[in-house]
């Protein structure tokens, strides 16, 4: 097929995310991607600063990796969960017990982000109802948030920015309170918590659980936010008898700096979604765990069992490749490449806050965030990107990048280079 060919049957044939059947963004067409390049059909090679959405840690092709697949698909692509365990999903399980924060031990796997976290609000509801407290039945969680586009989850995505308008009011209706206004690395204003301290107080017999993401919010805003906050969060969650869930499907394995963002406050929730890198961006695959308590309250209830279980649950290929990942992470000194990029982002995007069209510029572990004033022209900008190899995918105002962890510091320049050059010319007029 030739690259015509195959772009033109996309753009009649194949949905993208989030874009028109008719009058689709154009796409670039991947031949192939090895450690941090992606390369084009066209014969353009891209330094990715996307880890494919927070997802390839360690870059693309890894050796390691892809030999965790191969020597598992010689023994089983897959088996159904229902009645049957294998080594890998116990490896996995052991292996998040032990590396999540204190009291998680309890672990669903399930196919994506957006399930674990539909299966995270289903054990809060399951949860209270064995508890004997039906009427815990609603969630709180903060403005700016996203956590993903399954049903339930698109309830607790940011009211305004989340798809609550698009679905004519039958989404569930969930409450809201203000983001935490401190940053992370600034002071901390006590004041950020009243509102929240105010829900729980009035409406408390009737939240289930509030739901966030640690520290990152990131397709609901890409901010950073103070740890006071979270550990705040945590301790009215205990004081008015409401269940924390953690969404570290973005920032779980490394990426802000701390193996899970929770760690930078201190807290353990008492439900974690897991996902993305979990499997090195190999396969959608994800985990939530839970507490004991959570666990045994909710089997002791009626039914007596956890109402959820999908066919690809506990995968063994995905298990297979997230043992391998996580095992290649904790061996590595992933702390020190973080702060790498960190540094050289911080070094490097930085003085692009001086420019009239920039409203923002801010890094946390291997997360760089250019806000813009105004919201980008995707397809420009995004033809851009490519024009200065890099591999760059903005949205709305939010010019962004998370690399892979092992990415060289040549193709790491390169891509401070390619936003920077593409930053300032879109401030001259480009958007
Ligand atoms: N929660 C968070 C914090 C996310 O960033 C995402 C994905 N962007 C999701 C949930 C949903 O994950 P998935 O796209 O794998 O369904």
């Amino acid at each position: 097929m030739t690259t015509d060919e195959l772009l033109r049957f996309d753009r009649e044939h194949i949905w993208h995310p989030y874009t028109s059947a008719t009058e689709p963004l154009p796409c670039y067409a991947v031949e192939r991607a090895d450690g941090a390049k992606l390369f084009l059909k066209d014969g353009r090679a891209l330094v990715d600063g996307m880890s494919s959405w927070w997802c390839a840690v360690h870059g693309y092709n890894h050796p390691v990796l892809n030999a965790a697949v191969q020597e598992q698909l010689g023994k089983m692509a897959h088996v159904m969960f229902g009645g049957l365990t294998h080594e890998p999903a116990v490896e996995l399980a052991q292996k998040l017990v032990e590396i999540t924060p204190e009291g998680l031990e309890q672990v669903f796997f399930c196919d994506s982000g957006s399930v674990a976290v539909e299966v995270a609000l289903k054990m809060a509801l399951q949860y209270w109802q064995s508890a004997g407290k039906p009427s815990k039945s609603a969630f709180a969680t903060i403005k700016g948030g996203y956590h993903g586009d399954t049903w339930h989850a698109m309830s607790v995505c940011d009211p305004v920015n989340g798809m609550h308008h698009i679905f004519n009011g039958k989404l569930g209706i969930q409450y809201f309170v203000e983001k935490p206004s401190s940053v992370f690395g600034k002071e901390f204003d006590e004041n950020d918590l009243s509102e929240l301290r105010q829900l729980l107080e009035e409406k408390h017999e009737e939240i289930a659980a509030l739901i966030l993401e640690p520290i990152v919010q990131g397709a609901g805003g890409m901010r950073f936010y103070h740890p006071e906050f979270l550990k705040g969060a945590k301790q009215l969650c205990e004081e008015f008898d409401i269940l924390l869930i953690a969404d570290e499907i973005a920032t779980g394995f490394g990426r802000s700096g701390k193996l899970f963002a929770c760690e930078h406050a201190n807290i353990s929730p008492d439900i974690m979604c897991l996902g993305k890198a979990i499997t090195g961006g190999y396969m959608s695959f994800a985990a939530t765990l839970c507490s004991k308590k959570v666990a045994t309250t909710i089997s002791n209830g009626n039914p007596g069992v956890f109402m959820h279980g999908p066919t690809f649950m506990g995968n063994p290929l995905a298990c297979a490749v997230a043992n391998a990942s996580i095992g290649l992470l904790l061996e590595s000194d992933w702390q020190a490449s973080v702060s790498r990029i960190e540094k050289h982002l911080k070094t490097n995007l930085s003085e692009l806050q001086n420019l009239d069209s920039v409203a923002d510029v801010r890094v946390l572990g291997a997360i760089g965030v250019v806000e813009m004033k105004e919201p980008v022209q995707m397809a420009e900008i995004q033809a851009a990107f490519v024009e200065n190899g890099v591999w760059i995918r903005p949205f709305g105002k939010l010019i962004y990048t998370m690399p892979p962890f092992m990415i060289p510091d040549k193709d790491l320049q390169k891509l401070t280079d390619g936003m920077s050059e593409v930053v300032r010319v879109a401030s001259c007029g480009l958007t």
